[in-house]
């Protein structure tokens, strides 16, 4: 069988980089969901990959001839603390492909089965994180931000154990790459400068083809990655999404965002929302991301040093320098995205001033973060204290007092209603995957109701578009019904 033109460039850097891995036996599988735009978009064929033997693939039970899957290797700190070897535990690389606009994907497993890597772990996934994955990474790249993608959510007809007896399942998750911060750590923390320059050549190639042959390589890998974090960072904070597991071994090379675990959005709005169980102190919380990335980040320029330069002080000296330049990357994009976010259409001092005064109003209400300020927009022709965004605010007083200054604000600007609601609209989405909406669709999902993923699919595919049947997909969750804690 010929499933997949696949070739994989990284299965040719040397065998230190990972382990190869043999398909593991599952009783039956069984599609949930296949992601035909997206395999288009691949050059994939969804017919094939559906199929018996296509299943056979997806669920990681037996792989066509010549498939050499293989685990990679990686290191990270969880919470702070430095594991030098991690690993794919329960995923496996299939291969990669180069999709219609030219750029290389890799195609992995995630739930196949124990690899070296597995340490304790079963190498399993149960369906509802597979399912939270494939909808809220959907979810993502439907609202711009760059993520890795999901094509196949697959059943396998075996069980696995997380203190309960849940089904098994796997996702295929399609990703630029899976190089992560923690695979540089992990030759680094082996001293292998070999290995490290491999790597790194590698990812400039794949990644950031326009620095090859540049003068400071590294240098300029460096500043290319904390761009591209800094980007995606700024983005969650714009639409309220909390990674919840932003360990160096969860933050990709690429910038793109990876690992769908205890992830929420928030939705009651307050800085320090913390929703993951497993974050007692709440590193990972919502205010906090940009700062966690700046600490990964210099994890990153630390495994760095020794390609930047054989002087220590020289390489020091320029990592500060490139790391330094996290705040204004990140700063550009979020006040980008506020102005959008609140209809200015010009830029004005003051401005970032007010959408940090927005969000504190509506952290003094515990208000909607997503509905707040998608009604802004719905507002701009509504009288001054009849428009929905002030519904929302326990305290109405407080916000009639920022939305005077914001009107007034706005009036400066010399667009009309309509074209201002346009550029709100299309920031301010009006569905995301509401954690209520989620926690419903897992638990419908486990009696073999797959109804509510499919609807809540649809419903995110078009974050920013009016769905008036789909309505209630927009509402916050009533007070029984708010998510406090998710887990992975
Ligand atoms: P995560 O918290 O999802 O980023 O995973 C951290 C590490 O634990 C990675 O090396 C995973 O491969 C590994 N891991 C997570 N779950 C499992 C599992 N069920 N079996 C084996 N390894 C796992
Ligand atoms: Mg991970
Ligand atoms: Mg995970």
């Amino acid at each position: 069988m010929r499933l997949l033109a696949l070739n994989n460039s990284y299965a040719q850097l040397p065998e230190r980089f990972f382990a190869h891995t043999d398909p593991k036996p599952v009783s039956e599988p069984r599609l949930i969901r296949f992601n035909r735009p997206l395999a288009e978009e691949l050059g994939l064929d969804a017919d094939q990959l559906t199929s018996p033997d296509g299943l056979d693939m997806l669920s990681g039970h037996r792989f066509p001839e010549g498939l050499q899957a293989i685990a990679l290797a990686y290191a990270g700190h969880q919470f702070g603390n430095f594991v030098p070897q991690l690993g794919d535990g329960r995923a496996l690389l299939l291969g990669e492909v180069v999709d219609v606009n030219d750029i290389r994907r890799d195609i992995q497993l995630k739930g196949s089965g124990p690899t070296r890597f597995s340490r304790n772990g079963d190498g399993r996934a149960a369906v509802g994180p597979v399912l939270r994955e494939y909808v809220v990474s959907e979810a993502m790249a439907a609202l711009g931000i760059p993520t890795t993608r999901a094509l196949a959510a697959v059943l396998t007809g075996d069980p696995v154990y997380r203190e309960v007896r849940l089904p098994g399942a796997v996702l295929t998750r399609v990703a630029a790459s899976h190089i992560r911060i923690g695979t540089f750590q992990y030759f680094a923390a082996r001293h292998d400068t070999g290995g490290l320059k491999i790597l790194a050549d590698y990812a400039i190639e794949r990644h950031f083809p326009q620095l090859v042959g540049q003068a400071r390589p590294y240098r300029a890998l460096l500043e290319a990655v904390v761009a591209a974090q800094a980007d995606l960072v700024a983005r969650w904070m714009l639409v309220g999404f909390i990674h919840g597991v932003m360990n160096t071994d969860n933050m990709t090379i690429s910038g793109e965002t990876i690992d769908y675990g205890p992830c929420a959005f928030v939705d009651a709005y307050d800085p320090s929302a913390v929703f993951s169980s497993i974050d007692r102190v709440g590193r990972y919380a919502y205010a906090n991301q940009p700062h966690v990335a700046t600490w990964n980040l210099a994890r990153f320029a630390e495994t760095l040093l020794p390609l930047m330069s054989t002087d220590e002080s020289e390489a020091v000296s320029q990592a500060e320098e490139v790391l330094g330049s996290f705040q204004s990357s990140y700063e550009t994009v979020l006040q980008r995205g506020f102005r959008r976010k609140l209809g200015l259409l010009t830029e004005a001092e003051g401005d970032l001033q007010l959408a940090a005064d927005f969000l504190d109003v509506l952290a003094r209400s515990e208000a909607d973060f997503t509905l707040a300020f998608r009604r802004l927009g719905d507002d701009l022709a509504a009288p001054d204290d009849q428009g929905g965004a002030r519904q929302l605010f326990e305290d109405p007083g407080a916000f009639d007092i920022w939305s005077a200054r914001w009107r007034q604000r706005i009036a400066s600007d010399a667009a009309d209603t309509a074209a201002r609601r346009a550029v709100m609209h299309a920031v301010n989405p009006k569905f995301i995957p509401r954690n209520h909406r989620i926690e419903a669709m897992i638990q419908a999902a486990l009696g073999g109701d797959f109804t509510p993923f499919e609807e809540i699919l649809r419903v995110i595919s078009r974050p920013f578009d009016e769905q008036p049947e789909m309505e209630r997909y927009a509402d916050p969750p009533r007070p029984d019904e708010r998510v406090l804690k998710t887990f992975c």
